[in-house]
């Protein structure tokens, strides 16, 4: 799994059981190369991180790029969502800046969605890409403890509550992530039933 992030491994390795693959994110290859996120799209970014994990370890990878886009801030950060408030990828300091640029809007114009591309590549070349968006409005300050990132400040239509307020289940079967690696799926079962 091409992610150092634990949150994102978590999500991931609960979504992506396949029998036969057993999963092991970045943090326990210390060779592992850390790839910069230098692309203009999800795509481009989950494609490089997975494939250049894949190349450095000689096995199959799955990256993940994933970010907000928020209809008045003309669908950004998007790719530079973990940097919005500054390099050093704080979420707390994010989620402010980005409540203090919504201030004074009213909810329906406070429209956003996450959306998550997952990559899947092998040493050789890229197998599989997979698509999840999920539709929802940025709340007026933050509410709930779960999740991670944008999580606390993420209100889930219908539910009116925050996926900060979500047990991890729910997340897991409603996310952005969950959608992208249903599509992702197919292609994991048939590479490990040919392994
Ligand atoms: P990257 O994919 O490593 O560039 O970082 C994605 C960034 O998007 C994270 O640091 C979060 O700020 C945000 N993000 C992506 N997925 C989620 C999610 O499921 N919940 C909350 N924030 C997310």
């Amino acid at each position: 799994m091409a992610t150092r992030n634990r949150h994102k491994f978590r999500e991931l390795t609960a979504l992506l059981r396949v029998p036969g693959v057993r999963w092991r994110s970045l943090t326990a290859l210390p060779g592992a190369p850390a790839v910069r996120e230098t692309g203009r799209s999800f795509e481009a970014n989950a494609v490089k991180k997975a494939r250049a994990v894949a190349r450095a370890t000689g096995r199959l990878a799955v990256a993940d790029d994933s970010g907000l886009e928020v209809e008045a801030l003309r669908w950004g950060p998007g790719v530079r969502s973990a940097r919005f408030a500054g390099s050093h990828g704080d979420d707390r300091a994010n989620n402010r800046k980005l409540l203090r640029r919504l201030a004074g809007l009213l909810p329906r114009s406070r429209r956003a969605r996450y959306r998550c591309v997952l990559a899947l590549a092998s040493p050789a070349r890229v197998l599989a890409v997979a698509r999840g968006a999920w539709a929802g409005r940025i709340a007026d300050g933050p509410r709930g403890r779960g999740g991670f990132g944008y999580d606390p400040v993420f209100v889930v239509p219908g539910l009116g509550k925050t996926v900060g307020e979500l047990a991890p289940a729910v997340k897991r079967r409603l996310s952005h992530r969950s959608r992208a690696a249903r599509r992702l799926l197919p292609a994991l079962r048939r590479l490990a039933r040919a392994a």
